[in-house]
């Protein structure tokens, strides 16, 4: 059986994720999968997995195994989309509040492997060997009655292990609460607006504006960290002031991608259903130009057609008869990768 899907929400390549489940639910079966690596860019009508069996031993497990694969590769093809429209500034993810809390871990490592720089919640980061990411947030200027003592207050307990941002728009104006806070918070690394949507107006001028006024003050080293209902749509007109995101819902809530699990070859015949294309397939890439090629299974590289290097193949064996073949990488690691490739939707397959 072959997993591939016809297209990708964003119109875009897309970033499998959910691999790690995937091998915990096939491990002990009597089944063989091939797999891209988890953190792949992959575009529409590539193959990304295949599963060898009986049949009748796998078929309990085609739902679970899609249901594993389409929300996680959703989330972390849309932590890609959010982060290229971002350019160079980290996307924090701060979703999982909207979500339920049992698949909040899931949602954080795919966003994290998608591109997200860190997560807000703290197991999800323990999972991940991260340190949870997060900024004050309004409750606690609240409780202290001002947004100077909140951060004052944070700096003095968390500044050995992580950055001071300042919430600057609980009370007064994003501008003044800016400069209070850089004037009375020595190690202050950023100020986060927040701004409500009723309050807005033109976000990207009040963030030219702080930025305006904490540059003649002298504060240029204190960043502008922008949250609040933010999307790879809203980003873009932001990355002139804005140095790092925090983002929610748009990331956590993001469109599965429409993965689909079909019988591509029976007792090595290809066959399948109308609309598929019959035989096991491998995915090839050109090392040298980027190429990407679909062609009959194997294992050894081919040579490219555009350019005559090496095209090797990019899924590879990681279960045989349920005996798990490679060892579990770290979210990091396959974070490096997931972001070392290009992001493009140029070749289609
Ligand atoms: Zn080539």
């Amino acid at each position: 059986m072959e997993v591939r899907t016809k297209s990708v929400p964003g119109k875009g390549p897309g970033v499998l994720s959910g691999l790690d489940e995937v091998t915990q639910l096939l491990e002990g079966t009597s089944n063989s999968v091939w797999s891209i690596p988890e953190g792949s860019v992959f575009l529409p009508y590539e193959p990304v997995m295949i599963i060898e069996g009986q049949y009748r031993d796998f078929s309990p497990l085609e739902t679970p195994l899609l249901g594993l694969l389409c929300q996680a590769s959703g989330i972390s093809t849309k932590a890609r989309v959010v982060k290229e429209a971002a350019k160079d500034n980290p996307v924090f993810h701060f979703g999982s509040r909207r979500m339920h809390p049992s698949i909040a871990p899931m949602i954080g490592r795919s966003a994290y492997i998608g591109g997200c720089a860190g997560v807000a919640v703290s197991k999800t980061a323990k999972q991940l060997g991260l340190k949870p990411v997060g900024t004050i947030p309004h409750a606690l200027i609240l409780i202290l009655e001002d947004s100077t003592t909140a951060t004052g207050m944070f700096e003095k307990i968390f500044s050995d292990e992580v950055n001071t941002v300042a919430l600057v728009d609980t009370f007064g104006d994003e501008k003044f609460e800016a400069l209070e806070n850089a004037d009375l918070i020595e190690g202050l690394n950023a100020v986060r607006l927040d701004t409500p949507s009723s309050r807005r107006g033109d976000m990207k001028e009040i963030a030219r504006e702080v930025r305006w006024e904490l540059d003649l003050h002298g504060f240029s080293d204190v960043d502008i960290f922008i949250s609040g209902g933010l999307d790879e749509e809203s980003i873009p007109a932001l990355n002139e002031v804005a140095d790092a995101y925090g983002v929610g819902t748009a990331i956590s809530n993001a469109p599965v991608v429409d993965f689909s699990l079909d019988i591509v070859e029976i007792e090595g015949e290809p066959v399948s259903k109308r609309g598929k294309k019959s035989g096991a397939k491998q995915l090839y890439l050109c090392g040298n130009c980027g190429e990407r090629l679909v062609r009959t299974f194997g294992e050894t590289a081919l040579k490219c057609p555009s350019c005559d290097e090496r095209a090797e193949p990019i899924m590879e064996k990681i279960i045989e008869n349920g005996d798990v073949l490679k060892e579990p990488q770290t979210a990091k690691k396959i974070r490096d990768y997931s972001i070392s490739q290009p992001f493009i939707a140029e070749h289609r397959a």
